[in-house]
């Protein structure tokens, strides 16, 4: 087998502790997971049933990257997440079996360009041009399930140049981590290198050329991120 031209590589996420990376297939992303976020967003945060959205793969940056200033916003945001690596297939998992598709955790900023969301959301048109971005899918290393365990609570906070924005706890999500394994595996077959960004709690907000944004979840240390001028 041979190509027209060299493949892309591979794209992956670090793993803390360790020299092998993690390969990225898939990312998805839920909405709406916090109840003060929903509302902050203008929407009822009953528990109806969750949506998800994706990115590209290509998207993921590591920690410590300058992230360059998307084009096409002018309101690009922040939004601190949970995210779990899924390392084992499934399909209409029960949420009883999801914990072992569960590779490993990390900490999550899933960036937005809220002003092309929102316009994309009241015309009833895709989010992609707001969500799913080059550089949009930030992501620390991944800590293996096997050394945190279930991961069911700790608190999620993000910070921009020092000031905390965003403060929760993972025990207050709308739909817990087998909860969302499960319903997504009954959409598509989950397979080892997805990756779900979780949904973030209240307080997002813009980021700007200069800022270093921190996010921080109880167990899976920091990951940060600096914004850097338009890309050119
Ligand atoms: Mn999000």
């Amino acid at each position: 087998m041979s190509f027209v031209f060299e493949p892309n590589p591979t794209p992956s996420v670090a793993v803390k502790r360790e020299n092998a990376r993690f390969p990225v297939r898939r990312i998805f992303c839920v909405g709406r997971n916090y109840e003060a976020h929903a509302r902050e967003m203008g929407k009822d945060p009953t528990r109806e049933a969750p949506f998800f959205f994706t990115k590209p793969a290509d998207a993921v940056v590591d920690d410590g990257a300058v992230v360059p200033y998307p084009p096409l916003t002018y309101n690009l945001h922040h939004e601190a997440e949970l995210v779990v690596a899924i390392g084992r297939a499934g399909f209409d998992v029960r949420q009883d079996e999801a914990w072992d598709l569960v590779w490993g955790y990390a900490v999550g900023n899933d960036l937005t360009r809220r002003d092309l969301q929102f316009e994309a959301r009241d015309k009833g048109r895709p989010w992609d041009w707001g969500k799913a971005f080059d550089n949009s899918a930030i992501c620390g290393p991944v800590h293996r399930a096997a050394h945190i365990g279930r991961l069911e609570k700790g608190a999620i906070r993000l910070s921009v140049n020092g000031i905390v924005r965003q403060e929760a706890d993972v025990a207050d999500l709308i739909w817990s981590v087998p909860e969302i394994v499960s319903i997504l595996s009954r959409s598509v077959r989950l397979l080892p290198g997805d990756l779900v960004y979780t949904g973030t709690p209240a307080g997002v907000g813009a980021l700007m050329p200069g800022d270093v944004c921190v996010v921080e979840i109880d167990g899976l240390g920091e990951l940060t991120t600096t914004i850097g001028d338009p890309a050119q």
